[in-house]
C-alpha cells in the first residue's frame, strides 16, 4: 500500500485532502503541531472508517530536526513514502509598517521553511525509492501579492521557487513536484473577513463565490496520481478565476 504524508493536517485543506488521498486509497500519515488540535477535529476516524491505515505524528514542522525524527519514525512505520503534501501554513497579517520581525520571522519558518525540511527528509526516502509525488500549498498571495501580508506572501512565493528546484534536482529520479495556488476557500480564517471584505474579494471572482476545501483536494489528488505522471514543476492556481 502507498503512503501519504500531509503536514497540517488535523483540519481545514490539509484534513480535505488527507480524506481524500485516503478516498484513493493512499495510507495516510497525519501531522499537526499539537495533540489539541486532533482531539477537536475527527478526521482520525474518518480515514480509518475507510478502511486504510491512518497514524498521526506531532511535530511543529519548522522545526528541522523534528521533521528528520519525523519522517524516520513514518518510514518505519509504513515501509515507504510515497506522496508528500507540505500543507501546514499560518498567518500573522499587518501592514508593513506595523508587521514586527517576530511575526514575519515565524511565518517563514512555519511555512517555507516546513518545505524545506520536509522536502530534505522525505525526498531522501524517495530518491531511493526512485518515485515520489511532492505537492505543495502556495497561495494566490504569493503570485501576486496581497495588502498586509508581507511576511505570508514571501513564504508562498518562495515556495513556488522551491517547487521548481525539487522538479529540476529530483526529476530523474522518478519524482515529481508541484504546487497549488488557493485562493479564497472557505475556512474558519475567511468566515472571519467582515461582510465589507468579503463583497470586495466576491467582485475580483469570476466564479462569484468562494472554493471548498474539497475543491483543493481534488486537485491535489490528481497531481498525485498516475494522470499526473509527466506534469512537475507546475504552480496551479484553483481560484475561481481570481486573475485573468
Ligand atoms: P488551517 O485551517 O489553519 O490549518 C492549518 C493546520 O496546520 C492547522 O491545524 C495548524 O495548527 C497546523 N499548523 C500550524 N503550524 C504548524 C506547524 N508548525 N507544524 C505543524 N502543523 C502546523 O489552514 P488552511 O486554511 O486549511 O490552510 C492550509 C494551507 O493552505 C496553508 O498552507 C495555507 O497557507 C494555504 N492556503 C489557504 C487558503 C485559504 O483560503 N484557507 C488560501 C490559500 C492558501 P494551529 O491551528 O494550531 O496553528
Amino acid at each position: 500500500m502507498a503512503t501519504a504524508i500531509i503536514t497540517g493536517s488535523a483540519r481545514g485543506i490539509g484534513a480535505a485532502i488527507a480524506l481524500r488521498l485516503a478516498k484513493d486509497g493512499y495510507d495516510i500519515a497525519l501531522n499537526d503541531i499539537s495533540e489539541a488540535m486532533f482531539e477537536n477535529n475527527d478526521i482520525m476516524d474518518k480515514i480509518t472508517a475507510l478502511g486504510v491505515k491512518c497514524e498521526k505524528y506531532i511535530a511543529d514542522v519548522s522545526k528541522h530536526e523534528a521533521c528528520e525524527a519525523m519522517v524516520k519514525q513514518i518510514k518505519a512505520d509504513f515501509g515507504s513514502i510515497d506522496v508528500l503534501v507540505n500543507n501546514a501554513g499560518i498567518t500573522r497579517d499587518g501592514l508593513l509598517a506595523r508587521m514586527s520581525e517576530d511575526n514575519y520571522d515565524l511565518v517563514i519558518a512555519v511555512n517555507q521553511k516546513s518545505v524545506f525540511n520536509m522536502t530534505k527528509f522525505a525526498g531522501a526516502v524517495m530518491m531511493k525509492q526512485r518515485s515520489g509525488k511532492i505537492i505543495n500549498l502556495s497561495s494566490v498571495a504569493g503570485l501576486y501579492g496581497n495588502a498586509g501580508q508581507m511576511n505570508y506572501s514571501a513564504s508562498k512565493a518562495a515556495i513556488i521557487g522551491m517547487t521548481k528546484t525539487t522538479a529540476k534536482e529530483l526529476g530523474s529520479r522518478g519524482i515529481t513536484c508541484n504546487a497549488v495556488a488557493p485562493g479564497f476557500i472557505q475556512t474558519p480564517m475567511t468566515d472571519a473577513l467582515s461582510d465589507e471584505a468579503k463583497q470586495a474579494i466576491l467582485g475580483m471572482i469570476a466564479m462569484k463565490r468562494y472554493g471548498q476545501v474539497d475543491e483543493i483536494a481534488g486537485v491535489v489528488s490528481f497531481l498525485a496520481s498516475k494522470d499526473a505522471s509527466y506534469v512537475t514543476g507546475q504552480v496551479i492556481e484553483i481560484s475561481g478565476g481570481l486573475s485573468m
